[in-house]
């Protein structure tokens, strides 16, 4: 078996979304093709850190790149993090939704900075209705 995947997907740790990123991952062919990495808050500590070896995203990314040859990174944030102080710190789901959308942005370019060859995909995913969690592609 090869030694190398397409790709790397980082998400947060929630357990409420387990089976929906396993089903996301099944759905856009990842299955069997990425490295993933999981934490509290997904992306936050590649945001929110220096890049570098005690940046634990930072350094999983880096791990792929190297060993696994992997070119493209899923980015998937979440409405309602606790990470992020959950949904009732932002005074709508608007204003949550752009906010991840931020910085879904900030480690992209952390992620370029890093490692040029390396394309981005960005997206939030978000619970609706009891337990359908919905997966918003963003720019
Ligand atoms: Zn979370």
């Amino acid at each position: 078996m090869s030694h190398k995947c397409s790709s790397l997907i980082v998400h947060c740790m929630d357990f409420r979304f387990q089976r929906a990123f396993t089903s996301y991952m099944e759905e856009t062919g990842l299955m069997g093709d990425c490295d993933c990495v999981s934490g509290a808050g997904g992306i936050k500590e590649l945001v929110e850190c220096e890049p570098g070896e005690n940046n634990y995203v930072w350094k999983q990314i880096k791990g792929s790149y190297r060993l696994h040859d992997m070119s493209h990174a899923v980015l998937i944030a979440h409405l309602d993090c606790g990470a992020y102080g959950g949904s009732e710190k932002f005074a709508s789901r608007e204003l949550e939704f752009e906010f991840h959308k931020q910085e879904l942005a900030k480690a992209e370019h952390v992620i370029r900075d890093s490692f040029p060859a390396i394309s981005v995909k960005k997206v939030i995913a978000e619970i609706e209705g009891e337990d359908n969690v919905v997966f918003h592609d963003v720019d």
